[in-house]
């Protein structure tokens, strides 16, 4: 589906959804969206991202931030990446602590003497663990001087061994972005590092093909490799395209622009 710019699309995580689940999910997407769209007016899509991502990352909702969830010790470590495309510069955080992965990536990418960093702190205490179903978040913007960004944050996956990191801070993985797109994906990590799914789309787009048919390929092809229930990625291209899609029951989701405001968690388009 093709949008105006400028124009957000945010996830919260491909899963299973309970009925229960869906409203809150759905009301965080919606905020997250009005809160980094607001961003465009004042910033550029870096900062809508960021905006957007810090709002479900702020909520507890979602497992990411304050919603993360525990390692197997019993204490988080969340990740997180950000990516420019039109400057390819990138962040990378591993293994947080506390406070918000997505402003420490940003950080990251913004000293620019390093891509990928790892916590260093030795703080180990906890946060409330997420309740619900949803997982990683993620966001993909395109603004008014055609800057694409994507980011990704997650707390990773439930009672994983201390120190493990998935694919949302590994650009090409959880996210990428360049002149053609910008991609957030979220689903298990060690699937995910092993098929660089963010980088794939990438590819495809600059082949020619659209944005919508380089998800469904590339999800189809981890399907056909690992099975379902495994993956969800958003996408956005330079012209405004953006889709989402995912082989999980749902994936909670959102777009925003001018013109509109649409939220999913099971059937709809982006
Ligand atoms: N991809 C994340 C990870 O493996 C988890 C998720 O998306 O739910 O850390």
């Amino acid at each position: 589906m093709r949008y105006k710019s400028p124009v957000i699309v945010v996830h919260g995580g491909a899963g299973s959804w309970r009925i229960t689940d869906q409203e809150r999910a759905k009301n965080t997407i919606k905020e997250a969206l009005v809160r980094g769209f607001e961003e465009f007016k004042r910033g550029s899509a870096i900062e809508a991202v960021v905006e957007a991502i810090y709002t479900m990352e702020e909520s507890g909702v979602f497992d990411a931030g304050k919603g993360s969830v525990k390692n197997s010790m019993g204490y988080i470590e969340m990740d997180a990446g950000i990516m420019i495309g039109n400057t390819l510069q990138a962040g990378g955080i591993m293994g947080l602590r506390e406070g918000s992965a997505i402003k420490r990536a940003l950080e990251i990418l913004k000293q620019g003497r390093h891509v990928l960093m790892i916590d260093n702190s030795k703080v180990m205490h906890s946060t409330s663990g997420s309740v619900i179903s949803g997982d990683t978040v993620g966001a993909v913007a395109l603004d008014n001087e055609g800057n694409l960004v994507a980011g990704t944050s997650t707390g990773g996956i439930s009672g994983k061994l201390p120190g493990r990191v998935g694919d949302s801070p590994i650009p090409g993985a959880g996210y990428y972005a360049t002149t053609n797109v910008a991609v957030s994906s979220t689903g298990i990590g060690e699937i995910i590092l092993k098929i660089l799914p963010a980088k794939e789309v990438d590819i495809l787009v600059s082949m020619g093909f659209s944005i919508e048919d380089s998800l469904r390929s590339v999800i189809n092809k981890v399907t056909k490799i690992f099975g379902k229930d495994n993956i969800g990625m958003i996408g956005l291209d330079r012209y405004g395209n953006a889709s989402a899609y995912y082989n999980t029951k749902g994936m909670a989701r959102g777009v925003m622009s001018s013109e509109e405001v649409k939220v999913f968690v099971f059937e709809g388009e982006i």
